[in-house]
């Protein structure tokens, strides 16, 4: 579990490019914008997304016939 860099609770959130960690309370308070924070779960889950998305697409490239 990633803990936020400001008060050591469970961090929600990731500064994008970065290894600083935040709860949702102290990126709001921090950031004006939520926009260069990503969710960290989000982040996991989006990427198990693309490479569902990308085995998904193996299977069904395979099924169309070449010509
Ligand atoms: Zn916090």
């Amino acid at each position: 579990m990633k803990l936020c860099v400001v008060c050591n609770e469970p961090a929600h959130l990731q500064i994008k490019d970065s290894i600083d960690y935040y709860c949702k309370k102290c990126a709001q308070d921090c950031f004006s914008s939520l926009d260069l924070l990503v969710a960290i779960e989000s982040e996991a889950q989006r990427i198990k997304n693309i490479l569902d998305n990308n085995i998904s697409d193996i299977e069904y490239n395979d099924t169309i016939p070449s010509n």
